[in-house]
């Protein structure tokens, strides 16, 4: 079985060149199915992996907008719709300049195999652009996403598609997407998550991915009878996973310590505590400001910036016993696994999709240590805007302790059906391959029940 993906492996890098993350990303999930499609030689003879890794629908699309000094500006849209076996297909829109069609490839095969480990009826799928919300005025903002809009509005619907935030896509951009949609469909529906509370919103959508992803640890740290209280933990990114997982941290008694934007990283030992972290969401979330500012006002605080010579991250060569890379893909390599194990890290729950490249995971997984993989351990947040459609559905909405009780369940089924999957497969303990086998299978057994489509 091993040439059967080694064969498929190359055949997605002839057939999809320059995107290197989506191949990671398809080699990381291959590489666990192997001993599935031993068993079921069944999904072996309907190319049920060869359809997964194939979108179903890729939109591509010019965004012209105008600046705040009247000049005409271009931008590169995508929605890539990857799979629907399930349900409507469901994933956040990223817009940062890095965007490219393999990079929301890999995010959108990834969300398949998430979105099917919520137990929620949701597909796969995901979309942005090249913008750089980043120095722009709130005008600016909103009229690149209502032209972004303009576009995009006749490829979703509540039961067709329904985008989310990602990186650079928060309540703001998704009230401006959403105004922009009513407008051009006259129709007040459940068409994006991630909604504003007065108009459709979930209680717990913005704090989800967060808390989820730290809920997710405490669950793997259960099966060793340990707990969160008094864990040092590192922590990358500031924006909304980050800030939420740091709240949740606290709230478990953990002690988190550093922080990070793409312009470098702060190291607090005395630990990052609630009025800091107040200060750091007014930071991000209002003044849109850098991380650096956090060591001007807290001198417990060293700020390092990125030093673009190096090939490591220092943020991760801290001592901790627990990291929450929250930041982007590939922002641990292996030199900084290395690192973290060195480090005493023991513990590794992936708030960003990705954020460990495969030498990584490799070490990860081989020295057993707790390594929850981005598909399971970031899972809430789309979970939750689940749920934000089941409550758009009702016309109903559920209080802050409902969601936050089912958040917690769905989080504890998706670590039991990880734990439960990597034992059946012959892997205890790899929750690598339990995500990845038990999101696959559920896709796996409605695209067969659904014939070739
Ligand atoms: P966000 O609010 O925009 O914050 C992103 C953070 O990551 C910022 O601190 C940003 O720094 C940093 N960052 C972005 N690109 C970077 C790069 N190339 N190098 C270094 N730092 C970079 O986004 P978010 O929603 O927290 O998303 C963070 C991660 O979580 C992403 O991988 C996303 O796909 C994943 N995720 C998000 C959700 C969700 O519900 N939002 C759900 C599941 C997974 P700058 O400000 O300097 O750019």
């Amino acid at each position: 079985m091993k040439d059967h993906v080694s064969a498929l492996l190359s055949d997605v890098k002839a057939k999809n060149p320059a995107e290197p993350e989506f191949h990671q990303a398809v080699h990381e999930v291959a590489a666990s199915l192997g001993i599935v499609l031993d068993r079921h030689p069944e999904y072996r003879h309907h190319k049920i992996l060869e359809r997964v890794i194939e979108p179903e629908r890729v939109v591509m699309f010019r965004v012209p907008w105008q600046d705040d000094r009247g000049n005409v500006q271009i931008n590169r849209g995508f929605r890539i719709e990857m799979n629907s076996a399930i349900g409507p297909y469901k994933g956040g829109l990223r817009f940062h300049p890095s965007v490219n069609l393999g990079i929301l490839k890999f995010l959108a095969f990834e969300q398949v195999f998430k979105n099917s480990l919520t137990t929620l009826p949701m597909g796969g799928g995901k979309g942005g652009a090249d913008f750089d919300p980043k120095g722009k005025s709130d005008n600016e903002v909103m009229r690149f996403c209502q032209s972004f809009m303009t576009e995009l509005y006749r490829h979703i619907g509540p039961n067709t598609d329904v985008p989310a935030g990602d990186i650079g896509v928060g309540g703001r951009e998704i009230g401006f997407l959403f105004g922009q949609y009513k407008r051009l469909r006259n129709e007040f529906t459940g068409v994006l998550t991630g909604k504003g509370l007065n108009w459709g919103g979930s209680l717990i959508r913005p704090e989800a991915t967060g808390y989820g992803c730290v809920y997710f640890a405490a669950e793997m740290l259960a099966t060793r009878g340990e707990s969160l209280e008094g864990k040092v933990c590192l922590v990358s990114g500031s924006g909304n996973v980050a800030q939420y997982t740091i709240e949740k941290l606290l709230d478990l008694g953990a002690k988190p310590v550093t922080l990070s934007d793409s312009a470098g990283y702060i190291y607090d030992e005395a630990g990052i505590d609630r009025d800091k972290l107040k200060f750091i969401i007014q930071l991000k979330n209002v003044r849109r400001g850098r991380i650096s500012e956090y060591a001007s006002q807290f001198k417990s605080a060293i700020y390092t910036a990125v030093d673009g010579k190096l090939e490591h991250n220092p943020l991760w060569a801290h001592k901790a016993q627990c990291a929450f890379p929250c930041a982007t893909q590939n922002e641990i390599g292996g030199r900084d696994a290395q690192n973290l194990l060195a480090g005493g890290v023991y513990l590794v729950a992936e708030g960003a999709n990705m954020p460990s490249n495969l030498d990584a995971v490799t070490q990860f997984v081989n020295t057993k240590i707790l390594y929850g993989p981005g598909k399971a351990a970031n899972a809430g947040g789309v979970a939750v805007s689940g749920l934000e459609m089941a409550q758009n559905s009702m016309r109903y909405s559920w209080t802050r302790d409902e969601v936050d009780a089912r958040l917690r369940l769905i989080m504890k089924s998706i670590h039991g059906a990880c734990v439960t999957t990597a034992e059946r497969f012959g892997t205890p303990g790899n929750y690598v391959n339990g995500a990845n086998i038990a999101g696959f299978l559920k896709v796996a057994d409605s695209m067969m029940d659904q014939g070739i489509v």
